[in-house]
């Protein structure tokens, strides 16, 4: 027979791989103590807004789409050549590819069925060969609905508790190596200890301006972020000897919004409008110097195109974030030096403009995208325009090598003048941290040992973009919620596992 001990699981960090390790946990008949230093719960991931990656779902089916058996495939390409590197040696990049990918069906089902998240919305992001990033059709982004239906289910499940404004600040730690806690401080500055297996969720340094960003990436200084700046907290996953992966790849977002509310138009570009020609600088006061909203990917997914300063298209929307972002940062940067930064048209027909309703409600209210009827655009976004839609109309073969043209139906010529576009101002941002601690297919932290090997830290594992690996040089858009949901349950179910006592 064999009983679970009382000591909780502890889960540090309230997004979605915290969340999902804690479902799974209290699943396994464990007591839960969820711990976040921020006042709210959510992290980052009440921020996503482009969905989460699913293959072979019966979304996609439902699709016309049968068969999904190249996301392992699309994800290697992503990772570069940074997925063979054996470094730290022993690292197997190859088993964490697999399992986020053979069990990404399963999560979106988990989200779907059992916790009643609306994903039936499936767009194809940049780098994946198909529509495979499930959102809902409603207004409430992704990110929140998953993590609202997760908070909701769990708060009724008296095995749980959630303490936000609670700091972990050390891992408490056996004379073995083994973890054997935390200890936190609460807002009232009160310190606490707490025994019990620990699932360390508590995302990425994307945020971590003067901290780990500026040291394993000083280059980026100055680009704005769709991070709030937040420290880090892989430094306590360090003093216990936790090996790192991976840390200089940082994911640079194609695109976050410029514009803020009532700034008008483009500055450094040709005059979005005809009547715009006056160029007028935004006032610095309401640029923000660092934060930005994204304009989700979903946006290109759907069928929006990118335009450089000159009014031309120049670069397959749908290429994967880094070859994107690098090809806007190839043009010449904005000249408003308030931040480091370049400016791009964002561009949606009705089509795109209807099949992304929900982001583009969002944005129209923030005054980050206008609606301007076709024959108002400068003369050169007009040819740009009608080039590619004679394309899209013809089942062309576009020069920039996309294949997918979402839900873009505008034709060309005379016939779309008085039709509306969404437009908006977009440039690169610092969004997402591949690199992380290194951990196993068991979602075990792992640390290099003397003789080169790595192996698991007994007593903590690992979720979500804390850890690295995975992702190699570049992620795919939608896999991060997936990471989350995949390995936060693997981890979840083990530190509750590790609790059962058999005599
Ligand atoms: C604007 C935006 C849009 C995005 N859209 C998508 C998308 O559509 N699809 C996708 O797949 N990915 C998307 N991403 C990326 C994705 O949202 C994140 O990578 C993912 O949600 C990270 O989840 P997490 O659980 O690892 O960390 P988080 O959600 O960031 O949560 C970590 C939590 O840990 C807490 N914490 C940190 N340190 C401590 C400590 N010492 N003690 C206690 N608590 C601590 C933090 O307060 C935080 O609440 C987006 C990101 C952003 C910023």
């Amino acid at each position: 027979m064999s009983t679970t001990a009382s000591k909780p699981v502890i889960v540090v960090g309230s997004g979605l791989a915290g969340l999902s390790a804690a479902h799974e946990a209290l699943r396994e008949g464990a007591l839960v103590r969820l711990l976040d230093r921020a006042p709210k719960p959510g992290g980052n991931s009440i921020k996503a807004s482009s969905g989460i990656n699913g293959a072979g779902t019966r979304f996609q089916r439902a699709l016309n789409i049968p068969t999904d058996d190249s996301f392992y495939a699309d994800t290697v390409r992503s990772a570069g050549s940074r997925f063979t590197e054996n470094n730290p040696p022993g690292i197997d990049r190859g088993s964490l590819v697999e399992i986020l990918t053979s069990h990404s069906e399963n999560a979106v089902n988990w989200l779907a069925d059992e916790l009643n998240v609306d994903l039936s919305v499936v767009a194809q992001l940049g780098g994946h060969s198909v529509p495979r990033t499930h959102r809902g059709g409603g207004d409430l982004p992704p990110g929140a609905a998953i993590v609202s239906a997760l908070l909701n289910k769990m708060k009724a499940n008296p095995n749980f508790t959630l303490e936000n404004s609670a700091e972990v600040d050390k891992l408490l730690v056996e004379n073995s190596g083994a973890v054997k806690g935390v200890s936190y401080r609460t807002s009232d500055g009160q310190m606490h200890e707490l025994e019990g297996p620990v699932v360390f969720a508590a995302g990425g340094f994307a945020g971590d301006v003067h901290g780990l960003l500026a040291k394993y990436r000083p280059d980026l200084a100055g680009m704005p972020s769709t991070n709030e700046e937040r420290p880090a907290s892989h430094g306590l996953l360090s003093t216990i000897g936790a090996a790192l992966v991976d840390m200089d790849s940082v994911q640079i977002h194609p695109t976050g919004f410029v514009l803020p509310k009532g700034a008008g138009t483009s500055y450094n570009i040709v005059p979005l409008k005809k009547e715009d020609a006056s160029h007028k600088p935004a006032d610095p006061k309401s640029v923000s110097t660092s934060q930005l909203f994204l304009a989700a990917e979903a946006l290109r997914g759907e069928g929006g195109i990118l335009l450089s300063g000159s009014g031309e298209r120049f670069v397959n929307e749908l290429n994967t974030r880094d070859v994107v972002s690098s090809a806007i940062m190839a043009l010449p940067q904005s000249t408003d030096k308030s931040m480091r930064h370049w400016e791009v048209i964002l561009l949606l027909d009705p089509g795109a403009c209807e099949a992304a309703a929900s982001h583009i409600k969002f944005y129209l209210w923030k005054g980050l995208v206008q609606k301007v009827k076709v024959r108002d655009l400068a003369p050169e976004i007009i040819a740009s325009i009608d080039k590619y839609a004679t394309t899209v109309s013809e089942h062309g073969e576009d020069p920039l090598g996309r294949k997918s043209f979402g839900h873009w139906k505008l034709p060309p010529g005379d016939a779309n003048r008085e039709e509306e576009v969404c437009v908006g101002t977009v440039t690169p941002v610092v969004h997402f941290t591949m690199g992380g601690v290194a951990f196993d297919a068991k979602a075990r932290v792992l640390r290099s040992t003397d003789g080169g090997k790595l192996t698991p830290i007994p007593g903590i594992w690992a979720a979500g973009e804390i850890t690295g690996g995975i992702h190699g040089a570049n992620r795919l858009g939608g896999s991060s919620l997936l990471e989350c949901a995949v390995f936060g349950r693997i981890a979840g179910t083990e530190a509750a596992r590790s609790l059962i006592v058999t005599p």
